[in-house]
């Protein structure tokens, strides 16, 4: 049986890939430091048959756990914090998981000869002037605002991972993640999906930033678990990063509406100041996800958004119940 590392395995988009891992038949090691991990999603892969949890940043030297595992053929880097106000919380620890972190699993990959995935992200072309953003955009990003620590974090992890492939020292994979949404996230999160159902649920105020006429274009976390996994097992040429997305675009608005839909009883909306370099507009090409790994969504926004609130009225507690869709 081979081993497949996954850091960052107790987030939420991690948590995901542990259990699809695990179902088809691997054995995995889930190495976290639990900075914005939620311990019941740690709890729900416990039971899994060969899977181990190792506690540990890496930013330090990874543990012998991890090192000497058996038979490690895959290593996915899922490891930092994706919500702003998450990576904005700690921003030396931001740079340092997406540079240091990354360089030591990259020597691990070199080591063992497993093959790397690098979990990148839509970030990396900033506020963009080219929409759809396909992958040879190069990006708008600002290296001295508040989303530097990340998306400056994570470029600098794609170039060094590109780096590891040019000189064949490690066989890579990059993705570039586009917002994405489903149950096990934080409810404290503090992205706009989790956000607005949760607020809507409790009755709290509904934030919206700016006018809300900015758009993101929602992936359902199932989609992003099999398209990071059928990258990963692809032969695409390791030094093409890919986009993984849902190419359907929402305005902020567009995206409360449906949230007042199956929310009944939510309270009021607020309009509350955009926060600085906030992404006016985002949207994925996917042509090279379709054609290489034939992957495309199957889960549109309004399929996904109520099974997502469902689960969070679940998990919050509200006495108030999500309107049947
Ligand atoms: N946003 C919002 N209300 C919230 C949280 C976020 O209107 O409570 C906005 C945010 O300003 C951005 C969009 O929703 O324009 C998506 O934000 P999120 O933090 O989910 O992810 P981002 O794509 O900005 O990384």
């Amino acid at each position: 049986m081979d081993t497949i590392l996954v850091a960052g395995g107790a987030g939420f988009i991690g948590s995901h890939l542990c259990r699809a891992l695990s179902d088809a038949g691997h054995r995995v090691i889930c190495l976290d430091n639990l900075q914005t991990a939620r311990p019941s999603n740690l709890k729900l892969l416990e039971d899994l048959p060969n899977f181990t949890f190792v506690e540990a940043d890496i930013v330090n030297a990874l543990p012998a756990s991890v090192t000497d595992a058996p038979n490690l053929t895959r290593i996915y880097n899922c490891a930092c914090a994706a919500s702003p106000p998450q990576y904005q919380a700690d921003p030396e620890h931001t740079m340092l998981t997406n540079v240091v972190g990354t360089n030591h699993l990259l020597r691990l990959a070199e080591k063992t000869g497993a093959r790397f995935l690098l979990t990148s992200t839509s970030e990396v072309y900033g506020d963009p002037e080219v929409h759809p953003q396909v992958e040879g955009y190069r990006g708008w990003v600002s290296c001295t605002g508040p989303r530097a620590c990340y998306d400056e974090g994570k470029r600098a992890a794609e170039a060094m991972t590109f780096d590891f492939a040019r000189m064949s020292r490690a066989e890579v994979r990059v993705a570039r993640i586009f917002n994405t949404y489903g149950p096990h996230m934080h409810p404290d999160d503090g992205r706009v999906v989790s956000n607005l159902i949760c607020q809507a649920l409790t009755g709290r105020d509904i934030t919206v930033h700016g006018d809300g006429t900015q758009t993101r274009s929602f992936c359902y976390v199932s989609d992003m678990v099999r398209g990071l996994m059928a990258l990963m097992e692809s032969d695409i040429d390791g030094t093409e990063p890919v986009n993984i997305g849902n190419p359907d675009e929402f305005t902020i608005n567009e995206l409360l509406d449906m949230v007042l839909e199956l929310v009944p009883n939510a309270g009021k909306v607020v309009n509350t100041p955009l926060p600085q370099d906030d992404p006016r507009r985002r949207r994925p090409d996917i042509s090279r996800a379709r054609d290489v790994l034939d992957w495309s969504p199957r889960v549109p926004l309004s399929e996904g958004l109520p099974m997502t609130a469902e689960w969070f009225a679940e998990e919050v507690g509200a006495e108030m119940s999500v309107r049947e869709a």
